[in-house]
Formats: C-alpha cells, structure tokens, sequence
C-alpha cells in the first residue's frame, strides 16, 4: 500500500558538478505515491546526472534526495528501493525469461515457491503469462521492455527509474509502447521517473513534467500546464511546436503587448506567465501552428497577419502541415485540415496567415536560454 501523505521522491536543492561543469544546479521537486513523472531536456542538459543520483550512482555535492521520507544520502544502490530499467534494458541474454525475472529474487534470498509464484504473477501483470520458458532473443522489441520492466518490479521498488526505454526502438514500436508504459504504471500504480529528450514522449505519458535545461528545472507542471502555459522561453519553444519571431516591444496596453517583429510585421501578444516586458524591450514572439488560421488568397494585412505562398505540405491524413514561406523567406508553420477536395490547400498557393493575439506569447529574448 502506498501512503499517500509521503511523497515517493524528494529532492531538495540538489547540485553536482563535474569540474568546472556544473551538471545538475539546485533542483528541488516532488513527486506524490503513485505518479509517472518525466524529466524533459535536450541532450546533456544533466538529466542522467539527477537520475544517477537517485539510483545512488552518484552522491550529490549539496542538497538531500528523499525516498518515501526518508534521506538516502551515502546510501548504496542496492539499499535503495529503486530499480532502474536502462535504455538497452540489460536483459541477460544466456537466462530465460523466468530467470531473468528471478535473478533479483534469488539475490535477496526469496524460497523457491515465492519465487515461482512472483514471477508468474509479474509476468500476468506485464500481459505475458506464458513466455517464462522463452528464450530472451525468442522476444519482440516490446515484449523485451515488459520482461525488462517485469524483472525490475518483481522486486516490488518503491520508485522505477525508466532512462530512455524507448531509445533503440522503431518508431511504430515506440509509438504502441508510450501507451503501453503508460498503462502499466497505472496497473503497477508504482511511481516512474522517465528521462527523455522527447518531449511528446513526456506529453503523452506523464502526469507532470519537469522540463530541465542547462542543469535547472525551467519549469514542473501537467503537460496540459506546460503546452498551454509555459513560464519561461525555453520551455515556450521546447514543449510543443511554435513559429517564433524576434522583435521589439513597441507599446504596452493593459494585457497585452505590441511588438513589431524585425521583419517588420506588428503583432499584438500577452507576455508569457510570470514574464515582466516593458517598451523598447526585445522579445521572442511564439505561435503555434495550430492557432494559425490560413485563407486562401491575399487579403489585406492587419496585426497578426502575414501573407505568403505555400511551399510544402507535410501530409499527415487530415491533420497535416503546411509550410508557407514569407516574402522575407522565412517558413511558417500551420496546421491544416485536408479533407481530398478541391479546396484543399496546395504548394505554390498564394494564403493569408492571422492569429489572434490571445494564442501569440512573448517572452524577454534569452530569457530561459
Ligand atoms: P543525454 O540526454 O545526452 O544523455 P543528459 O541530459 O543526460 O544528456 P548528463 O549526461 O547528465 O546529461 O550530462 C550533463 C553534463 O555533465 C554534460 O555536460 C556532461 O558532459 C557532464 N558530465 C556527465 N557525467 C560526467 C562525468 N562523469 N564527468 C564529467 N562530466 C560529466
């Protein structure tokens, strides 16, 4: 039973560095019982580092790691209940599947009956009651993960560690084991922390992300948080796709901000949450694609507004995008609808682009880089 007043994991303030390199700066965060939590970042922004941490691989140069409440400072790996599934899964290939399951059992001394009756019950739980006999290179690539999963939550962890399972996967595979992975940590209701650069990985999975850049968490919030409201720049361009303009802030009115774009387009926006502009300022304007509204046609140019011609289609069945190079040679993105007919949008189109300013932020250029 999980108890829900204790968070499964806590780290408070915690910072390391490698020389002159400072990997993971001060991060505190969270996690309540029970929650699939991923870190979002490009890569060698330090999350391997923090993970490392967790798992006990590295001690922290200052700050505390917590698990179920209590610190687990200087305390070796295998006192700590963590397992840790690595993005080439470490199955060992000379074992069978109930074997492998069994390996970490036989470790802490478990009797032959509880043994049997834990790993068939894992292997039930993973949906593979009947491969324990099977051979480890007799697996598909998802069946691989589940058996990889399996012999880590056999042992019954209190938080798994998950470092990019789904890295060496096809993409149709990675795709079916997003949702998968999902589904068993519900089933499991064990707290994952899943590091990824693959930020619709994070999206899909987590119920809340910690986008971390540069050694630093930016921001932690649901994914709906972080796509809708992001706090800081970076996490405005990394969460999400966004069109992005650089400018200046001509005029501040109540809400929103003018700015006129250096190429030379005025565009009315609010400031990011949390961002504080004033006139004269530079900024970096976000739109997403999917608020993009485009006519087919010139029509005449107001604020928020760009006209253009159609220079590819990206077909992706009804929702696909187009690219709409500017005048100035800048590509725009925008999400169209596709339907087959003849009014569908096509390259070398003239269009018009609009928005409305409540779907364009900005954020002080920079800021969050
Ligand atoms: P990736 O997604 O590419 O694995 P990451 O986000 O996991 O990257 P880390 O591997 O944690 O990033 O690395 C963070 C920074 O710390 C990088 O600049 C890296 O070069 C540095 N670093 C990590 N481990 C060491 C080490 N043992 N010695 C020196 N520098 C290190």
């Amino acid at each position: 039973m999980t108890d829900s007043a204790v968070s499964d994991l806590e780290c408070s303030n915690v910072c390391k560095n490698f020389g002159s390199v400072q990997a993971v700066k001060d991060v505190s965060f969270e996690i309540p019982s029970g929650s699939f939590f991923s870190i979002l970042g490009p890569s060698g922004c330090g999350k391997t580092t923090l993970m490392r941490m967790i798992a006990g691989f590295e001690e922290p140069d200052s700050g505390d790691i917590s698990i179920k409440g209590r610190s687990v400072l200087n305390v070796p790996p295998n006192r700590r209940n963590v397992k840790m599934v690595f993005q080439h899964l470490a199955l060992f290939p000379m074992m069978n599947v109930f074997e492998n399951i069994a390996y970490g059992l036989r470790c802490i001394g478990a009797d032959r009956d509880e043994i049997k009756r834990k790993v068939q019950d894992v292997l039930n739980r993973v949906a593979l009651p009947d491969v324990g006999g099977r051979e480890i290179h007799q697996l598909s690539g998802g069946q691989k993960q589940r058996i990889a999963i399996a012999r880590c939550m056999v042992l019954d962890p209190d938080v798994l560690l998950l470092d990019e399972p789904l890295g060496a996967l096809d993409l149709k595979l990675r795709e079916a084991m997003k949702i998968e992975l999902k589904l068993l940590q519900h089933q499991f209701d064990t707290t994952f922390v899943y590091i990824t650069h693959d930020q619709s990985e994070a999206l899909v999975m987590s119920d809340r992300v910690a986008v971390m850049n540069n050694g630093r968490f930016e921001q932690i919030g649901s994914p709906q948080d972080l796509y809708h409201h992001p706090k800081t720049a970076f996490v405005a361009g990394f969460v999400g796709d966004s069109n992005r303009w650089t400018g200046r802030v001509s005029a501040v009115q109540g809400e929103e901000v003018m700015v006129e774009t250096d190429g030379g387009m005025n565009a009315r926006c609010r400031p990011g949450e949390g961002a504080s502009v004033a006139a004269g300022d530079t900024v970096t304007l976000f739109v997403r694609p999917e608020f993009v509204h485009l006519t087919q046609g010139r029509e005449a140019l107001g604020e928020n507004s760009l006209q253009g011609r159609v220079d590819n289609l990206l077909f992706n069945g009804a929702n696909s995008r187009a690219l709409v190079r500017m005048g100035s040679g800048e590509l725009v993105e925008v999400d169209v609808t596709l339907t087959g007919g003849a009014d569908d949008v096509k390259p070398t189109d003239d269009v018009a682009l609009s928005w409305s300013a409540e779907n364009a932020i900005c954020f002080p250029s920079g800021e969050g880089r």
